[in-house]
């Protein structure tokens, strides 16, 4: 690759993420290569304008499409200090509990391939709070525990994902069928 698709400039910088290569127009920002690997820069970029820690990224990037939902906050957890990911949702508008019925349901389908229990905990934060997290009973947290829920969290991102597409889902509560 010598110029960019998008804009024609050749001046191009050349990194490898993962393995993989990825160029990068030094004129427009536009990056190409592996489609997985340009993938993982955008979302870490994504991430960092947001504040948001990369790794639990691509769940608040799904759950804060919801309708009626914000996030509020987000942990990707912490093998070391012992602490779990989850994410604070809030409602913000009158579709929240259709969402929140539907992520329930979502989280009911995934549950077999997760290794945790994963729940939706209602909390006062300040203010009504929904927190997305491993059920955990309190005390020390494993470190094979924080590194199972941080595998379930990125699978719980697909499967949501995926979830969000389905008839079900976006008919849910309405009563309009197609
Ligand atoms: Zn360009």
């Amino acid at each position: 690759v010598s110029t960019c698709p998008e804009c024609g400039n050749d001046a191009l910088a050349t990194r490898l993420v993962g393995g993989a290569t990825v160029h990068e127009c030094e004129l427009c920002g536009a990056r190409f290569g592996d489609p997985e690997a340009v993938a993982r820069l955008d979302d870490a970029e994504q991430a960092r304008l947001r504040g948001v820690p990369v790794d639990v990224w691509p769940l608040v990037r799904t759950l804060e499409r919801l309708p009626g939902l914000c996030v509020r906050g987000a942990s990707a957890g912490d093998e070391a200090a012992g602490t779990l990911p989850f994410v604070e949702l809030g409602p913000s508008s009158h579709d929240a509990l259709r969402s929140l019925e539907n992520l329930a349901k979502s989280l009911q389908l995934a549950a077999p391939g997760l290794r945790l229990h994963w729940v939706v905990e209602l909390e006062y934060r300040r203010h009504l709070a929904f927190v997305l997290k491993p059920r955990h009973g309190g005390g020390a947290v494993a470190a094979a525990t924080a590194r199972h829920a941080m595998a379930d969290a990125s699978a719980l991102a697909r499967l949501i994902e995926r979830d969000t597409r389905l008839s079900w889902w976006r008919h849910a509560g309405g009563g309009t069928v197609e």
